[in-house]
């Protein structure tokens, strides 16, 4: 059961390769957004340690499909969630365009609330998927007090970045997403943040 003192975190999932698996059909060799929110959940139970996740699925597109409409959503479904009460939000989407993504919704994010954005290289079906990992990272940074008042965030490889300098810059390492010029404002260590800027 999950601890009810837990900090309360809201997952909104707009699709992309963190949610992405093959179909299983030997003659299908793309991996297509098919997981929903509550099945990635599921499929870390480390984050019960941490917060109590609920899960809202937004869409279930590849990102270069995301419109201002989706983003807007994903605003609005932020700003519900810590109006009534969550400690945190967490947003997952496809990578190509977190960092427009992100750069957008930190110029309207105008709560103290932590809203991470985060999403994977590797989809679910392939060896060493990191949208497990980003997941519990993303949802360890929306959780944390030192995360309060940094605007949106952007987690991936264990890394936090401010939306305002995140860029993507490989198109298939799972360190794809760099700070150039400033760096990442912080680290999570084994499940705890760690800022340094
Ligand atoms: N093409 C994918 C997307 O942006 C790439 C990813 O998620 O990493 O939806």
């Amino acid at each position: 059961m999950t601890d009810p003192t837990l900090p309360r975190i809201v997952y909104l999932a707009l699709g992309g390769t963190i949610a992405s698996a093959t179909s299983g059909d030997p003659r299908d060799c793309g991996a297509v957004p098919r997981i929903a929110a509550r099945d990635l959940l599921a499929g870390v139970p480390a984050i019960a340690q941490v917060a109590r996740v609920e899960a809202r699925q937004l869409g279930m597109v590849p990102s270069p499909s995301l419109d201002f409409d989706d983003v807007q959503r994903a605003l609005d479904a932020a700003r519900d969630a810590v109006g009534s009460g969550a400690s945190g939000v967490v947003l997952s989407q496809g990578t190509d365009t977190i960092e427009e993504t992100a750069y957008l919704l930190d110029l309207a994010w105008d709560r103290p609330e932590p809203l991470v954005v985060t999403g994977a290289m590797r989809h679910a079906s392939s060896p060493g998927a990191d949208g497990p990992a980003n997941l519990l990272a993303a949802v360890c940074v929306a959780a944390a007090p030192a995360a309060v008042g940094r605007g949106v965030l952007v987690v991936l490889d264990d890394e936090v970045h401010a939306a305002g300098t995140v860029r993507k810059t490989h198109t298939s390492s799972t360190g794809a997403f760099a700070s150039p010029g400033s760096g990442p404002l912080g680290r999570v260590t084994e499940g705890s943040p760690v800022f340094h800027a």
